[in-house]
């Protein structure tokens, strides 16, 4: 294990990126080495609703502004970006823990989702509808909604606010940005460099981004205010079955990104070597602890003793350690709180009968403070109370089947609906899984694995994954309200359903 200080990173980055870091109520640690690595000031009740304050005033202005303008500022964020990738995306590793490529590839989603935006302002369209009424004209137009209330998980620190912002900004929306108390300097650092391109854009309006730092409870300011039209929240399920009714209840508008426990499907004519690649990406990666992390592999009987076996060889080799060093391809767990939660579900899914390899501590000596594990492969005859929950953990759970039905069923049983993907050469096997009777998530692939989407598409699952789409495809729509105008230029005025209401003569 290389010498490695992260509070000593981290203070070049930040100087590097414009934050200073040096002062504040609110502490962030890397999980490299458990180290300290700066400071922010954590937000009160009064300083988000302040916060609110602002963005709503920057709001009233930046809604008139035209589209294509407005999409100058996310191209001039994008150019920033560009310039600073380097340091952010070691940032993103610094805090979340995640391997260099993966910190790296997290700003360049960012920088795709701004070039996006760029041209999605200029197409911000809506139909023309016909009416049945003549001399009328029916159309609807999209209005900018108002205050953006962002709340981000720790393990997609700036990549999924990115996709709510750009696409916001563009829409005429001002932003109050929550992010997750374990990454509050990649945020901070995001503001810095969002500020850097307002002043090159000239005159746009103060307040335009809030960023508030804290817990549950500054989160919780954003969602009881009234002023925030939209709660874009990304987290937890459990986060969600709070955020959800509390904005329902003052009828406003969510956007929830919440957990997802993603299953693959590999049938016996799937490309084995595919296959345990794809596997092993999205089983793995990013310590497990993406949304979209396979949970779930449920092969057929037939291959499956063949591609534990090679799974087994894979897993005990991975090169796990500090995520800044080449070569190494899983980081720490975020913190001791998710290490104790993943053993806890190791003991359970034992006693459910489970097999497990893998699941140590490792580097507990050099780093007594940071939390490394050799991911674990566990297998279970079915699929049980903790198969059936997502644990933010490298645990892959590998079940059996013998009819794709049977398969199908089985993926589609549990409560989350994020990703999913089938592994054949099967045309029928393929496009069963996508079809109607098939996968029940939001994203729903073959022959590559559940994680790593595009920003293209749509972002988003179903059930307990709360339903929201975020990023590319029409997400755009979330972050505008919609208004339906008929005009009428003739010199009558016909009702619609043809009723008649002549009004008695004067
Ligand atoms: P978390 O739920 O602990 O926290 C997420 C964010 O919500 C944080 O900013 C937190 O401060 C805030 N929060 C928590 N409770 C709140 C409340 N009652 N009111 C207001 N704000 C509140 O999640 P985490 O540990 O940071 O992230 C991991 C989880 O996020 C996993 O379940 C993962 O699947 C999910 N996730 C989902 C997506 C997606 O797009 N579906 C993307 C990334 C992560």
């Amino acid at each position: 294990m290389t010498a490695f200080d992260s509070a000593v990173e981290a203070k070049t980055l930040l100087e590097g990126l414009g934050v200073d870091s040096t002062a504040g109520t609110w502490e962030s640690r890397s999980p490299i080495d458990g180290g300290p690595i700066g400071r922010v000031d954590a937000a009160d009740g009064e300083a988000v609703a302040a916060a609110i304050g602002r963005a709503h005033e920057a709001f009233l202005q930046w809604r008139l502004v035209p589209p294509p303008r407005r999409g100058e500022l996310v191209r001039l964020f994008g150019e920033t970006l560009r310039e600073e990738k380097a340091a952010l995306g070691r940032l993103v590793s610094l805090e979340a823990g995640k391997i260099l490529q993966e910190g790296l590839g997290e700003v360049q989603e960012m920088i795709d989702i701004c070039d996006f935006a760029v041209g999605l302002s200029r197409q911000l369209y809506g139909l023309t509808i016909a009416t049945e009424r003549p001399g009328h004209r029916m159309m609807e137009t999209w209005h900018p909604l108002g205050v953006v209330g962002v709340i981000s998980a720790f393990n997609f620190p700036v990549a999924v606010w990115a996709w709510n912002a750009c696409l916001a900004l563009v829409c005429g929306d001002s932003l109050v940005w929550k992010p997750s108390e374990k990454t509050p300097l990649t945020a901070a650092a995001v503001g810095a460099l969002f500020r850097r391109a307002a002043e090159r854009f000239g005159d746009a309006p103060a307040g335009l981004l809030e960023v508030v730092h804290g817990g549950r409870e500054t989160g919780g300011a954003l969602v009881d205010d009234p002023r925030v039209a939209l709660v874009s929240a990304t987290g937890s399920t459990r986060m969600g079955r709070e955020v959800g009714p509390r904005v329902a209840a003052r009828f406003g508008r969510t956007l929830l990104e919440l957990g997802g426990n993603n299953g693959m499907v590999v049938t016996p004519s799937a490309d084995l070597e595919l296959a345990e690649r794809a596997i092993a990406f999205a089983a793995v990666g990013t310590a497990g602890q993406r949304c979209t992390s396979l949970r779930r592999l449920i092969v057929h009987d037939d291959i499956k003793d063949a591609l534990l076996a090679r799974l087994k060889r894979i897993w005990s080799g991975i090169p796990v350690g500090n995520p800044l060093d080449p070569g190494v391809l899983v980081g720490p767990l975020i913190d001791r709180m998710a290490f104790e939660a993943m053993e806890k579900v190791l003991a359970e899914a034992r006693a459910q009968g489970g097999i497990v390899t893998g699941g140590e501590r490792l580097h507990a000596e050099s780093w007594p403070d940071a939390y490394y594990v050799r991911p674990a492969l566990v297998e279970m005859a079915g699929q049980s109370d903790v198969v059936m929950r997502e644990t933010f953990a490298p645990i892959l759970y590998v079940l059996g089947f013998r009819e794709l039905d049977e398969a199908i069923a089985l993926h589609n049983a549990v409560p989350q609906g994020l990703a999913s993907a089938i592994f054949t050469t099967d045309l029928r096997e393929a496009e069963l899984f996508l079809s109607a009777a098939g996968s029940d998530c939001g994203i729903a692939n073959v022959n590559i694995g559940p994680s790593g989407a595009e920003i293209g598409g749509a972002f988003g699952g179903e059930k307990e994954t709360g339903g929201g789409r975020e990023s590319g495809s029409d997400a755009w729509r979330a972050y505008m309200r919609r208004a339906t105008n008929t005009i009428n230029y003739g010199r009558d005025l016909p009702l619609a359903q043809g009723i008649e209401f002549s009004l008695p003569v004067a």
